[in-house]
């Protein structure tokens, strides 16, 4: 199980005291804040996701400055992310985010269109296509919570049954953690559990 600490309306001094208790990897929404914080935190060790959504004009410096990035849910986004991807940098580690029933507004992939995004992903050399997101609407009961989850989980495992090698599924926050969990989640994005609430709690 992997912790990614989501420090998205952070400061640099808020994740510089995690990395002080051991945190390395830290997930982001907002690019100019993010490379902000990169700069004031160059001198340690961290590795970054991009969690947020990705307007073409952002892809460039996605590519450049990140390790990972979550939300991928179209093809023309992977295929900038792949011709910007640096030489010198090892190939992009990514994750298609994926719209589940359960969230009719959100961006992702629609799950008719998934098979063909994996594939055409799979072909970008400066890409790694390592497994599968989701943000599912935010409800109270825990078994309600699951099913998005175990949506995501069939999906993830019917790709690694068809000749993909995932490893990651990208899934659970703050509030559904344990029901990501509890239906296979490998990485869980944390921020307000962590850091306390977000002073604007609607980004
Ligand atoms: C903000 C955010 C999170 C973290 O949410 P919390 O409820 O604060 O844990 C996780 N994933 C994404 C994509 C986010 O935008």
């Amino acid at each position: 199980m992997q912790l990614l600490a989501v420090s998205k309306n952070r400061t640099a001094a808020e994740l510089a005291a995690a990395a002080a208790c051991g945190q390395r990897c830290f997930g982001e929404s907002y690019l100019q804040e993010a490379l902000a914080k990169q700069t004031a935190l160059a001198d340690a060790d961290l590795e970054w996701h991009f969690i947020g959504p990705i307007q073409s004009n952002k892809t460039r410096q996605i590519a450049e400055h990140f390790d990972w990035v979550h939300s991928i849910d179209r093809l023309k986004i992977a295929e900038r992310l792949n011709a910007q991807r640096p030489e010198q940098l090892p190939p992009l580690n990514v994750c298609l985010q994926v719209k589940l029933s359960a969230e009719p507004s959100k961006s992702g992939a629609s799950i008719d269109n998934l098979t063909a995004l994996a594939a055409a992903v799979q072909g970008l050399s400066r890409l790694r296509l390592r497994g599968l997101m989701a943000l599912p609407a935010a409800v109270v009961d825990f078994e309600r919570q699951r099913q998005p989850f175990r949506q995501l989980y069939a999906l993830y495992s019917t790709l690694n049954s068809n000749g993909y090698q995932l490893d990651t599924l990208s899934m659970g926050m703050s509030n559904d953690l344990e029901a990501a969990i509890a239906e296979g989640s490998t990485l869980v994005r944390i921020g307000t559990a962590i850091f306390g609430p977000r002073s604007n709690p609607s980004t």
